[in-house]
C-alpha cells in the first residue's frame, strides 16, 4: 500500500510541477507579445510623421518653395509633424522612466502651484475654447511625492480634459487630503462609453484614433497615468457617460 500512495505522490508533485512552469510561461509570453506590440506601434507612430516630413522637404526643395503661400501651407504641416514627434518621444521617455524605478527623491508640493502651472502651460488652448476652470481645495495644502511621477499623472489628466472638452465648458478640479490624496478633474466634454473605459489606459488605445491624432495626442497620455499612479502605490478610477463628461480620480496613499 505505502509504495502506490508513494507513487502517487510523486506524480502529482510532477504535475504541479508542469502546471507552475507553463503558468509561468504564459506570463512571459505575455510580456514578450506586449514589448512587441509596443515596439511596433511605436515605430508606427514614429514612421507616420517622419514620412510626412521628408515628403514636403523634398517637394519643397523641388520648387514648391518658389511660390510663397505653398511654402507657409508645407511648413505649417511640418511643424504639426514635428511637435508629433517633440511628443512621442518625450511620453516614450517618460513612459521607460516610470519603469526604471529610478530612486526619484520625495519632495513636497504645494498642490495649488502646480495646479496653476500646468494650466498656464495650457492657456492658449483654454482660452481659444473658452473653457471655464474652477480649482477646489486647500490653496496652502502639500503633499510629499515623488514630482517625477506626480505631475505627469496631473498633466495629462488635465490636458485630457482640455482636449476633449467642446467649447464653452467646465472643467473642475478638486482636491484634498488626509491619509490620502484625492484629485479628481472633471469635464464636461465627449465622455467615454462603458466598453472603452476599460481600455483608455492601454498604450496606443484611442477611441477615435484619427480624431485624437488630429487633436495632438499621442495615444500614450492615460498609459502614463495609470503606470505613474501605480509606482505611487496608488489608484486612477474613472466615471464617465458619453455626451456628459468625465471624471478621472486619483487617490495616493503618503509615501
Ligand atoms: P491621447 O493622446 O489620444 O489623448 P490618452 O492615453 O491620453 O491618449 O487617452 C486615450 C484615449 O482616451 C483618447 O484617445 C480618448 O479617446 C480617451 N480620453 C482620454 N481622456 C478623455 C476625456 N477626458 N474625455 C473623453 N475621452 C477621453
Amino acid at each position: 500500500g505505502e509504495r502506490v500512495l508513494d507513487v502517487d505522490l510523486r506524480l502529482f508533485n510532477e504535475e504541479r510541477q508542469v502546471l507552475v512552469m507553463s503558468y509561468d510561461m504564459t506570463q512571459v509570453r505575455q510580456l514578450e507579445k506586449m514589448q512587441q506590440d509596443f515596439v511596433s506601434n511605436v515605430s508606427h507612430e514614429l514612421k507616420t510623421p517622419v514620412t510626412s516630413l521628408i515628403g514636403f522637404t523634398e517637394t519643397l526643395l523641388d520648387g514648391a518653395k518658389d511660390d510663397p503661400e505653398t511654402t507657409t501651407e508645407f511648413l505649417r504641416i511640418m511643424e504639426k509633424d514635428a511637435k508629433r514627434l517633440q511628443a512621442l518621444i518625450q511620453d516614450i521617455i517618460q513612459l521607460s522612466k516610470g519603469q526604471q524605478d529610478l530612486d526619484y527623491p520625495i519632495q513636497d508640493v504645494t498642490i495649488a502651484e502646480l495646479l496653476k502651472q500646468i494650466l498656464e502651460s495650457y492657456e492658449a488652448q483654454i482660452h481659444s475654447k473658452n473653457l471655464n476652470i474652477t480649482l477646489t481645495g486647500d490653496s496652502a495644502l502639500t503633499w510629499s511625492t515623488k514630482v517625477e511621477l506626480f505631475y505627469p499623472i496631473v498633466k495629462n489628466l488635465i490636458e485630457n480634459a482640455i482636449k476633449y472638452s467642446p467649447e464653452k465648458k467646465k472643467i473642475t478640479i478638486t482636491y484634498h487630503a488626509a491619509d490620502t490624496l484625492t484629485l479628481c478633474v472633471t469635464d464636461q466634454g465627449v465622455g467615454i462609453d462603458l466598453d472603452d473605459q476599460q481600455r483608455i489606459f492601454e498604450r496606443f488605445y484611442r477611441v477615435d484614433k484619427a480624431r485624437a491624432r488630429q487633436s495632438g495626442g499621442t495615444g500614450l497620455g492615460l498609459a502614463i497615468v495609470k503606470e505613474s499612479v501605480e509606482k505611487l502605490n496608488g489608484k486612477v478610477q474613472l466615471e464617465s457617460h458619453p455626451g456628459v463628461g468625465s471624471t478621472f480620480t486619483v487617490i495616493l496613499p503618503k509615501l
